[in-house]
């Protein structure tokens, strides 16, 4: 029996993107984010691998649950572990996870700092603070800097763990786009406000995987990478010439030919009964978007065999149709024949 569809993963392709970082930014500590199942590589295969491999020691998660789930796994593993967004830390019992699982959570709002300064158990926690610079997405007012300073000055607080933004438009050029300077220039003033007021900055990070590929942000102590380590870089295609990564795609997805038939133009295919526009064969492949297949991959191509075809029609929950322009049914687009819809491979790659 086939599998239906398998997303493969090769760690030691994760190995070779991780040296490759390692050469661009190394003198700098590496938080390895790992948020959303690691991008949907599995949190728990990546970071076994990138702790104990590849001597990874911070850990960049989106959910509690998730910096939870890896303090239970590897309870005897030592890594630090951050709660970039959904860090509840106004509910008391999560909240308390933070000190029993010495787990990091970064703060983002004005109500999370504040429960963190009045209340005495978290007098030891390290303060990891992220700012809006810029991104209006979460984040500490940048406008409210010097308020911030004076609570923590106010709480007898004289050190910040981490002071961090994150980029809104790192796809974009690091050297000449409007909003990347000003988030830049906004983070320079901001570690300028912190420490002249006499606080003490342990860490500091700005850049995303973006920003790294365009060597910005190298001078802080640490980088947050996340979807290069992945493979993909992050820049537009259009400004590609501006970065330096060639990271390799660490998955493939493959899946099998269901059924394949030749077709004439015009004819209607599936859902939406989808015209032919020229004479050919369709295959029809055993995934959909119930496996994750978007929808939004209507018109991605798919080499395979010698054969260029497009993603065709409507994706379905458990089907989804290739269409290949001006073939004659083959071995190759035979039923039962497997195929791949991405890979590290450029045989078999196919573009969205
Ligand atoms: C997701 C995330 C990153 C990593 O972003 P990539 O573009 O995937 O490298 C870094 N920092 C923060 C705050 C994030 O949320």
């Amino acid at each position: 029996m086939h599998s239906r569809s398998c997303l493969n993963i090769n760690l030691s392709l994760l190995a070779e993107n991780f040296q490759k970082l390692r050469s661009i930014c190394s003198q700098n500590e590496i938080i390895f984010m790992v948020k959303a199942d690691a991008y949907g590589h599995g949190l728990l295969p990546i970071v076994n691998f990138a702790h104990k491999e590849l001597g990874v020691k911070e850990f960049g998660c989106a959910t509690l649950a998730e910096a939870i789930q890896l303090r239970e796994e590897f309870f005897d593993c030592q890594f630090e572990v951050y709660v970039f967004s959904d860090v509840q830390l106004q509910n008391k019992e999560s909240a308390e996870f933070y000190l029993n699982r010495r787990i990091l959570p970064i703060i983002s709002n004005i109500e999370d700092l504040k429960s963190i300064l009045e209340n005495p158990c978290f007098k030891f926690l390290p303060l990891c603070l992220k700012f809006n610079t810029g991104m209006n997405r979460l984040g500490l007012p940048y406008n409210d800097a010097e308020m911030i300073i004076d609570l923590l000055k106010k709480s007898s607080r004289k050190t910040i763990h981490h002071l961090m933004t994150h980029f809104s438009s790192a796809s974009l050029p690091m050297d000449n786009n409007k909003r990347n300077l000003e988030q830049r220039d906004n983070f320079a003033n901001l570690k300028k406000l912190f420490l002249d007021s006499g606080l003490n900055l342990e860490k500091t990070s700005i850049s995303n995987s973006g920003a790294i590929e365009q060597k910005v942000g190298l001078e802080e102590t640490h980088v947050r990478p996340g979807l290069m380590l992945y493979g993909p870089s992050s820049l537009l295609e259009q400004y590609s010439e501006k970065s330096c990564w060639d990271g390799k795609i660490i998955s493939s997805l493959e899946t099998y030919i269901l059924d394949s038939f030749s077709v004439e133009r015009g004819q209607p295919i599936g859902y939406g009964a989808t015209p032919c526009p020229s004479n050919g064969v369709v295959s029809i492949l055993a995934m959909g978007y119930g496996d994750g297949f978007s929808t939004h991959y209507v018109g991605a191509e798919v080499a395979h065999g010698g054969l260029s075809g497009k993603v065709f029609g409507r994706v379905n929950m458990d089907m989804l149709q290739v269409f290949f322009k001006d073939a004659s049914l083959s071995r190759e687009i035979a039923s039962g024949n497997k195929i791949k819809l991405w890979s590290n491979d450029p045989a078999g790659l196919s573009k969205f």
